[in-house]
């Protein structure tokens, strides 16, 4: 299949690799010339532009950061100019980005008008996940849109849901990174509470995953450097899913329970932790260095 893919950052280039490991013909466009560089060099052609990359695909996917960059890139400024203009051959859009999912709605209905299938599909699993090809996809949309992406979706990930209606697959993922900031935050604040009372993180880290705390970030992405051979927390914090983002999926959640007055108090709380976080100068540090607020004045 001829897909384009736009967005090679730390989830996109990866998943863009899976895509040419599964015999897909890939073209690809991102503003950062060396993360195109790069997937030329595993075998993607390249786009001069966004339009460029899209010109014979079948399929359309995106990967960037946050509303405003999807809006932009489909929609274009102030309404004009946008990608969905462009797309005459009609190929199927799907976003992976995570975003409001009234943004992906009206995304969404801009697509309709122009006879284009358009589906939300945000992903689960982190860069390791991008990497292994075994994200999840929780993907909003028509069900013959599913359909058509389920087989693209399976060269980069394991489990592939149909939440519900355009925008569902984005209230699901928003539900999902809530929960993952209360439970990354909480156990960085276990691992310092036991580390000042003088455990080994490793050893504590251990029983607690044997024990009813046990959960996704003790599994796999441990916030304590040294302690998990390959972690973001074991190389500085380096790449993985930046503070930022995180901030901004607990501000969606936040404006998602506004919106149904729905009252989360354990979310706000994780909001506010990792805006202090990034306002400290954290914002471009994987979110698991939310353990350095539990270790200032070590
Ligand atoms: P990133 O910041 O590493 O990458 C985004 C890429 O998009 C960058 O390479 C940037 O240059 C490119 N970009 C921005 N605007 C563009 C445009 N107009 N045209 C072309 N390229 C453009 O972000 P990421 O970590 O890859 O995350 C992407 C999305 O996936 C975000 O919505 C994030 O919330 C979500 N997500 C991330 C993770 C993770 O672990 N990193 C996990 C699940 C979901």
């Amino acid at each position: 299949m001829k897909i384009a893919f736009i967005g090679l950052g730390n989830m996109g280039a990866p998943m863009a690799a899976n895509l040419l490991q599964a015999g897909h013909d890939v073209c690809v466009f991102d503003l950062v010339e060396a993360a195109m560089a790069d997937l030329e060099g595993q075998g993607a052609r390249r786009g001069e532009s966004a339009e460029a990359a899209c010109r014979d695909a079948e399929t359309v996917i995106s990967m960037l950061p946050a509303g405003a960059h999807v809006r932009s890139l489909y929609l274009g400024r102030d309404g004009e100019g946008g990608l969905l203009d462009a797309l005459d051959h009609k190929p199927l859009i799907i976003d992976a980005s995570t975003i409001s999912p009234d943004d992906a709605r009206a995304e969404g209905e801009a697509a309709a008008e122009r006879g284009l299938t358009y589906l939300d599909a945000p992903v689960s699993g982190g860069v390791g996940g991008a990497k292994a090809g075994t994200l999840t996809f929780i993907v909003g949309g028509e069900a013959v849109g599913f359909d058509q992406a389920k087989p693209v979706l399976e060269g980069m990930g394991k489990n592939i849901f149909h939440a519900g209606e355009i925008g569902a697959g984005q209230v699901a993922k928003i539900c999902n990174n809530m929960l993952l900031g209360i439970l990354m935050s909480g156990t960085a604040e276990a691992l310092a509470l036991g580390v000042k009372n003088g455990l080994d993180p490793a050893v504590l880290s251990e029983i607690m995953k044997q024990s009813s705390g046990g959960n996704w970030a003790l599994n796999v992405y441990n916030p304590w450097p040294g302690v998990m051979e390959g972690s973001a927390a074991s190389r500085d914090y380096q790449g993985g899913f930046l503070t930022d983002l995180m901030a901004k999926d607990l501000g969606l959640a936040w404006e998602l329970a506004l919106k149904a007055k729905a009252t989360v108090p354990m979310g706000s709380q994780a909001r506010n932790l990792f805006a202090l976080h990034s306002a400290q100068g954290s914002g471009q540090l994987d979110f698991s260095s939310i353990q350095t607020l539990y270790r200032a004045g070590e």
